[in-house]
């Protein structure tokens, strides 16, 4: 049997919750943003109540002018959505659970991602002297995962060899920065790893003077023109050396298994999604970023809806 989840929920500390998350300075008219002439104009909707304002006579509600504006769902749902959209809840799961349509909620999900990934483009330079670059190369198609079309080849095993991967070719690779010092990451979906893609990426989120290692994909190999400390790692299969000791100290500095492990973890939280389609992809790994960085739930809820987050970093 199935019970609606959004029956056990109060609707008035939900309701609450989405009013603090949407005016954190309080409600006020929309139009002349006086707080002080609020009459209750229709409460067929509680507990969302229609306002007048007195002063300019401007009817509103809580939702009017936010990414909420004319939606009906009750708020114990739209808490539900928000919050199975920043775990990263399958959206066939997220519909069961709310008895909702899972094409719309899949809409929905698109929606409010896509102002998660535009907030996460917004992130400079990564703080931190000692940083990591890499690339992974995530098999996503148009729709449903890389079925060929008709007619279409099959890849040769060139094709499908580290490196080639590219988002025409239905394998877009992910590029990320870690900075070791604040273990903070910014990935991006780019549509192929050549070196003028990485080196604009990597010099965009590290900090001048920052110590870059990468493995020896030659596309980093101009990172020192760039005023980067760079160093290598040998990945190739067969002679991997997963940490040297560059400079004779002692300490074995060279390596990337920070961002070995984010790779892992990244490919553990998309396979739920099942054929993320490789359109969308940037926003799951836009999620899955501002969760790694620990902004918390009330955080990912306030990129979904393209608020301002209070803490923008990881520590
Ligand atoms: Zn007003």
């Amino acid at each position: 049997m199935d019970f609606p989840i959004v029956d056990l929920m109060d609707p008035g500390a939900c309701y609450r919750y989405l009013v603090d998350l949407l005016h954190p300075d309080g409600l006020s008219c929309p139009r002349c943003h006086r707080s002080d002439g609020m009459g209750v104009q229709a409460r067929h909707r509680a507990p969302v109540l229609d306002y007048r304002c007195t002063h300019c006579g401007r009817v509103f509600n809580a939702y009017t002018g936010t990414p909420l504006h004319g939606t009906r769902r009750p708020p114990a749902q739209w808490v539900l959505i928000f919050r199975g959209f920043a775990q990263g809840t399958p959206t066939a799961q997220l519909a069961r659970e709310l008895g909702c349509d899972r094409m719309h909620l899949l809409d929905l999900r698109h929606r409010f991602q896509e102002r998660a990934a535009g907030a996460a483009t917004q992130v400079g330079a990564i703080p931190g002297s000692e940083t990591e670059a890499d690339e992974m190369f995530q098999n996503a198609g148009e729709k449903r995962g890389p079925a060929p079309e008709p007619g279409r080849p099959a890849p040769t095993p060139g094709q499908q060899a580290r490196g080639h991967g590219n988002f025409a070719n239905d394998r877009p690779p992910v590029v990320g920065v870690v900075s070791r010092d604040t273990g903070a990451i910014v990935l991006e979906v780019v549509e192929r790893t050549d070196q003028e893609t990485l080196i604009a990426f990597v010099t965009e989120h590290t900090d001048d003077g920052a110590t870059v290692y990468t493995d020896e994909w030659s596309g980093y190999a101009r990172l020192s023109a760039e005023g980067r400390g760079h160093a290598t790692v040998n990945h190739t299969p067969g002679q991997r050396e997963w940490a040297r000791d560059d400079d004779g100290d002692g300490i074995r500095e060279v390596h990337d298994n920070t961002l070995e492990g984010l790779w892992a973890a990244l490919r553990t939280f998309l396979r739920p999604f099942r054929g993320i389609s490789k359109h969308y992809l940037h926003q799951y790994v836009a999620v899955f970023q501002w969760a790694y960085n620990k902004v918390g739930v009330a955080g990912m809820v306030r990129t979904l809806l393209g608020l301002p987050l209070s803490t923008p970093t990881a520590s």
